[in-house]
């Protein structure tokens, strides 16, 4: 039985421009989860993960504006009620899918850390911009109130950054190799993990977070999945994206896609680290997929997608 490690975008769940109610991030979580019944239908054992930008972006600002009222949560603590969030969903979504196809397999989420290291060169230069925007003044402000960084963004306005760590290790593996053992349809390593660094024999959540593309490939070594399926808004992976002579990359090896990224191909807070993910999987022996939902049928054939291997 083959084993794929699926890793759905934030943006499928909350999508630009809705305002990301409950029912309708399920909505679109129900139309996740029949694509992905279709693969379990048909015999493949899956383990999801998924980006949480849209939800913690969101979840920030309910820390911001009750800062007043009740207690502020760190960041390791947001990514982890992202998982929970997006988890329930998912897997509320797929149960169902699943049962109206008359399949009886458990479906089950694990909030997840994610260990880093501490010496990460990412500490020294926080880059990744998460939650809203503010103006000059809002992000001084809140800098001086929680000592938090902010930058701005492509003359968006300011944005908090933080560091970006490399996933090393999925902390939690051995219980979500032997869920996957047991039969059972596993969320994990949602939003990239969260993102923790061990001091001694313990774990110590840090102010950061993962990319969960990179913590995707992890993932997909560390359970010995067949292939990784990277789930997005585009269709496949393109040359010169957007440019005069874009073209659809269809099949590539790890060392033609690495000679196409320093070439700048792939934007880095986007394509960049999916195409990354990729490479980084192949180099351990494993296949990559990159493709939209609609088109993952027939990229599973051959007929669509990016394939990296
Ligand atoms: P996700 O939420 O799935 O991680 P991202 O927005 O991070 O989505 O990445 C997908 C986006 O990457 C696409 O919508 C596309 O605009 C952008 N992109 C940048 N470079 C490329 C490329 N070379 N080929 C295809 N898409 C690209
Ligand atoms: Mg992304």
């Amino acid at each position: 039985m083959k084993t794929l490690v699926i890793a759905l975008g934030g943006n499928m769940l909350l999508r630009k421009g809705e305002s990301g109610t409950f029912d309708a991030q399920l909505e679109n979580a129900k139309r996740t989860a029949k694509r992905i019944a279709g693969l379990i239908e048909r015999g493949y054992r899956v383990v999801i993960t998924h980006g949480n930008g849209p939800q913690v972006g969101n979840i920030l600002i309910q820390q911001e504006k009750g800062r007043d009222e009740v207690p502020a949560m760190p960041l390791d603590v947001c990514v982890a009620e992202s998982q929970g969030e997006i988890g329930y969903m998912l897997q509320r979504a797929l149960r169902a899918e699943l049962i109206k196809r008359g399949i009886k397999r458990p479906v089950a989420t694990i909030v997840t850390q994610v260990r880093v290291d501490e010496n990460d060169a990412a500490f020294k230069n926080p880059t990744k911009p998460i939650g809203p925007f503010y103006s000059k003044q809002e992000a001084a402000k809140l800098s001086k109130k929680t000592g938090a960084l902010f930058k701005e963004d492509a003359g968006r306005g300011y944005r908090r950054v933080v560091p970006s760590p490399k996933p090393r290790e999925i902390v939690e593996k051995d219980a979500v190799r032997r869920m996957i053992k047991g039969g059972v349809i596993v969320i994990a390593s949602g939003g990239g993990g969260i993102p923790v660094v061990k001091r001694g024999n313990r774990f110590r959540g840090v102010e950061a977070v993962i990319d969960k593309d990179l913590a995707a490939a992890v993932l997909a070594e560390d359970v010995d999945a067949d292939m990784l399926i990277i789930l997005t808004d585009v269709k496949a992976v393109f040359l010169d994206y957007r440019g005069k002579c874009e073209i659809e990359l269809r099949k590539t090896t790890p060392e033609d896609a690495s000679r196409y990224m320093k070439e700048g191909h792939f934007a880095p807070g986007s394509m960049g680290p999916k195409v990354q993910a990729a490479i980084d999987f192949a180099l351990k022996g494993g296949r990559t997929i990159i493709t939209s939902p609609r088109y993952l049928e027939k990229a599973l054939k051959g007929d669509a997608g990016t394939l990296i291997e």
